[in-house]
C-alpha cells in the first residue's frame, strides 16, 4: 500500500534531527482530549521519541480586539514547528472565527494534503481508492473578505492570487514526485469563473512544465463529483482552490469510510506543519469513549513521516489497520462495540 502523506517539498528545507522531538500538541474541544489520549498512549507503547508540548487553542482578543490564537500556543509552534491537533468547535454565524482557519493564517499553512486510501477489512463502497487531494488553504472564497452592498445584499469575495496558486500547484507536483505518484489533475471551473480559476488552472499548466515525469491532466469540477463516484481508481493527486478542495476531500473521505479515519496535514511555508483529523468535536459522542481515534492516529502517522521518521510510522499504521482488518476490537462508527479505551489497548498490545 501507498506511505500515506510521505512529502518531501522544496519547500520543506528543514529536516529533523535524530533524537527527541518535541511536537505541539492540541487536543481541541469535544472528542478532542480523548482521542489525544488514544495517540499520546499508542505513541508511548511504540516508545515513539516525540515529547508532546500540550497546548490549548481557544478563542482570545489581541489588541485592537483582533481574535488571535492564545501566545503560549503560538509559542510552542513557533519553537516545534510541528503539531497535531484535535477538532476545535466553531460557533455558527456569530462569535469567535474559526480557530481553525485562525491557525492556518498564523503559520501560513498553505497546502491541506488528504491522502484518501481504502482500509482493507473495512467495508465501503469502493475497496481500492488511493488518491490525495491537495487543496489550496489561505485564499479563494475562504479569503474571509465579505461586506454588505446594501440591505439584503451582500457579497463574498473569492480572492485567487499567481503566487498562491503557483505554489499550490508546485507543491502538488513536488508531492506527486517524492511520493511515486504518477498524475496530478487540476480541479477548476474556468469556462465559468474565467478570471479567478483561469489564473490558477495557468499556473497549474506552467508548473506542469517543469515536471515532465508527472502525467498532467484538468478536468471541471463537476466532472471530476461525477467521475470520483463512478470510478475513484482513475484519480491519483489533484490539486484545487479552497472551496473546491473542502467539499471534494469530505467526498473522497466518504469514499474509503468517512471522517472517522480520514487524516490530513496543513503544510506551511516556513517549515511549519500541523496534523489533524478530518472530523469535527463529535459533541453528541464527546466524553463517552465512543470516539474512534484512528484519523487523528493516521494523522500522526503522515507527522512522523513528514518528520523522517519512517519505521514508527509504519509500525503504528501497520498496528491500526491489523486491528480494523482482525474485525475482534472495533469503535461503534467501524461496526464494532468497543470503546475508544479498548480499541487503544488492542493497538498498543500490537506495536
Ligand atoms: P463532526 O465531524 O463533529 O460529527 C459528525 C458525525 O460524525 C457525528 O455523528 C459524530 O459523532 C461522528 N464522528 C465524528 N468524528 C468521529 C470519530 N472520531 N469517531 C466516531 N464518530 C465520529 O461534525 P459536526 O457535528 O458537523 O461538527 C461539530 C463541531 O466540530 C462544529 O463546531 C464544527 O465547527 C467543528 N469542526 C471542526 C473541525 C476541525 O477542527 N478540523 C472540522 C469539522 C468540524
Amino acid at each position: 500500500s501507498r506511505v500515506l502523506g510521505a512529502v518531501k517539498s522544496q519547500t520543506q528545507p528543514r529536516t529533523f534531527s535524530r533524537g527527541v522531538h518535541t511536537v505541539t500538541l492540541i487536543p481541541g474541544d469535544g472528542i478532542g482530549p480523548e482521542i489525544s489520549t488514544a495517540v499520546m498512549k499508542i505513541f508511548e507503547a511504540a516508545k515513539v521519541p516525540i515529547q508532546w508540548e500540550e497546548r490549548n487553542v481557544t478563542a482570545i482578543k489581541g489588541p485592537g480586539g483582533k481574535w488571535m490564537i492564545p501566545p503560549e500556543a503560538k509559542e510552542s509552534m513557533d519553537r516545534s514547528k510541528i503539531g497535531l491537533k484535535g477538532p476545535l468547535k466553531t460557533p455558527i454565524a456569530a462569535g469567535h472565527p474559526s480557530m481553525n482557519l485562525l491557525l492556518r493564517k498564523t503559520f501560513d499553512l498553505y497546502a491541506n494534503v488528504r491522502p484518501c486510501v481504502s482500509i482493507e477489512g473495512y467495508k465501503t463502497p469502493y475497496t481500492d481508492v488511493d488518491l490525495v487531494t491537495i487543496r489550496e488553504n489561505t485564499e479563494g472564497e475562504y479569503s474571509g473578505i465579505e461586506h454588505v452592498i446594501v440591505d439584503g445584499v451582500v457579497q463574498s469575495i473569492k480572492l485567487i492570487t499567481e503566487q498562491a496558486s503557483r505554489r499550490i500547484a508546485e507543491y502538488a507536483f513536488e508531492y506527486a514526485r517524492n511520493n511515486q505518484r504518477s498524475s496530478v489533475t487540476a480541479v477548476h471551473k474556468a469556462n465559468i469563473m474565467r478570471m479567478s480559476d483561469g489564473l490558477f488552472l495557468r499556473k497549474c499548466r506552467e508548473v506542469a512544465e517543469n515536471y515532465k515525469d508527472v502525467k498532467f491532466t484538468e478536468m471541471y469540477l463537476d466532472t471530476v463529483c461525477l467521475n470520483m463516484v463512478q470510478d475513484p481508481t482513475q484519480f491519483d493527486v489533484l490539486v484545487m482552490p479552497n472551496l473546491y478542495g473542502d467539499i471534494l476531500s469530505d467526498l473522497c473521505a466518504g469514499l474509503i469510510g468517512g471522517l472517522g479515519v480520514t487524516p490530513s496535514g496543513n503544510i506551511g511555508a516556513n517549515g511549519v506543519a500541523i496534523f489533524e483529523s478530518v472530523h469535527g468535536t463529535a459533541p453528541d459522542i464527546a466524553g463517552k469513549d465512543l470516539a474512534n481515534p484512528t484519523a487523528l492516529l493516521l494523522s500522526a502517522v503522515m507527522m512522523l513521516r513528514h518528520m523522517g521518521l519512517h519505521a514508527d510510522a509504519k509500525k503504528i499504521e501497520t498496528a491500526c489497520y491489523d486491528t480494523i482488518r482482525d474485525k475482534k476490537v472495533l469503535t461503534k462508527d467501524l461496526g464494532g462495540n468497543s470503546k475508544c479505551s479498548e480499541f487503544t489497548t488492542e493497538i498498543c498490545r500490537r506495536v
